[in-house]
């Protein structure tokens, strides 16, 4: 170790498909980056999802929780492929996310939906609607109408099927992801806006009762709300108006895919997952993409901004995140393109090369 470094551990989940490609590219991009501010990290690479299971039987072994238990941050690549999907649910890969999520009880998920101005042509929307977008989506992940009780399939007084799913939201599950929302928006242009369905639903008005009285403790940031019908409409019509959204789980599932297909672009798309205390989970919103994988096809973009995210969100090294993202616009002003986002014009290149030219400009701006 040398003196005077801040040191990190951090958890490495590769997992399957093209998750250890980007995986691999992210963490040489993240070590530099950090390295140029003063900080050294420790990396533990551990089996998940398909990997785990094809090594020790299980998609989330125990070793692996542990280390990503003990982390100071996880960054996850992708879960899942053909090869496992006639397991039987507890065995199939995906489940290693869903017990990651809820035994690490990262009950914020944060999604930027951003347009960055060399890839507007990328955008599902005209031009003059995408140029600019730069949101971020907070959403509840461990409460709400997935997990609420009453819930299944029984059968009534009228001897007739009925599904049930219930809503739930305790005061204490609005307040803290309310928190992470404004802190975000704190850290970025300081306008929040609260979606609800506040004129039909119960738990949406305590949401809206709790957000608005904490309004107060931020008085930095700009408070609005919007019904989440209305919200699905203006994120198409006017995208731009929006700076950081706060939403409950379901809300938050549906507006924030809405808001992916803005950018257009799967490859280029980050999360994180942060809990009260405790590692955050950084992974790039893509699945395992098993058409692509092992080719050197992939765009490790959306993984290396999680990288970002990871230093941002779950370090609070907001310098090293800044190098990333400047390094990321870097690469791709100068031309550098994978498949999925390549235009005519442009330079076609792999994972790997792509990972080069994003170091060389990380390295560029000491
Ligand atoms: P999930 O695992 O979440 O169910 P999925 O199977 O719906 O994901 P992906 O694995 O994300 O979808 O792949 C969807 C499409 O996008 C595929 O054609 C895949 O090749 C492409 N794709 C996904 N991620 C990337 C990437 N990083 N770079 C290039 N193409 C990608
Ligand atoms: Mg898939």
């Amino acid at each position: 170790a040398s003196p005077g470094k801040k040191r990190y551990n951090i958890a490495l989940l590769p997992g399957d498909g093209i998750g250890p490609e980007v995986i691999s590219v992210a963490k040489n991009v993240l070590q530099k980056a950090g390295s140029l501010e003063g900080l050294e990290f420790d990396f533990k690479e551990m089996p998940v999802g398909g990997a785990a299971l094809d090594l020790v039987g299980v998609p989330l072994p125990e070793e692996t929780f542990t280390a990503a238990k003990l982390s100071d941050a996880i960054l996850l690549g992708a879960i899942g492929g053909y090869k496992w999907d006639k397991n039987e649910k507890h065995l199939r890969p995906e489940m290693a996310l869903f017990y990651l999520r809820r035994d690490l009880k990262v009950f914020a998920n944060l999604r930027p939906a951003t347009v960055l101005p060399q890839l507007v042509d990328a955008s599902t929307l005209k031009k003059e609607v995408a140029e600019g977008v730069d949101m971020m989506i907070v959403r509840e992940l461990t409460g709400g109408i997935y997990f609420g009780e009453p819930r299944g399939i029984t059968i009534n007084e009228n001897g007739e099927e009925v599904g049930v799913s219930t809503e739930i939201y305790a005061a204490h599950e609005i307040d803290r992801i309310a928190r992470v929302a404004f802190e975000t928006a704190r850290k970025r242009r300081g306008k929040l806006c609260s979606v609800d369905k506040a004129n039909v639903l119960d738990a949406s008005i305590l949401w809206r009762k709790r957000v608005t009285a904490l309004a107060s403790e931020y008085p930095d940031v700009e408070l609005s709300h919007m019904y989440v019908d209305n919200a699905a409409m203006q994120l198409i019509r006017d995208p731009k108006q929006f700076d950081t959204i706060v939403t409950n789980n379901i809300f938050g599932d549906i507006l924030s895919d809405e808001a992916s297909m803005i950018t257009g672009s799967i490859g280029m798309l980050p999360s994180a997952s942060l809990g009260e205390s405790g590692p955050g989970l950084f992974e790039p919103i893509h699945g395992s993409a098993p058409d692509i994988a092992g080719q050197d096809k992939a765009n490790p973009l959306a993984t290396i901004l999680s990288a970002a995210m990871l230093l941002k969100y779950g370090l609070g090294e907001e310098k090293a995140a800044k190098r990333i993202e400047d390094a990321v616009v870097d690469a791709l002003n100068k031309g550098f393109r994978t498949g999925d986002i390549y235009s005519p014009g442009n330079k076609l290149v792999g994972c790997k090369e792509m990972g080069e030219e994003v170091l060389k400009s990380v390295e560029s701006k000491v």
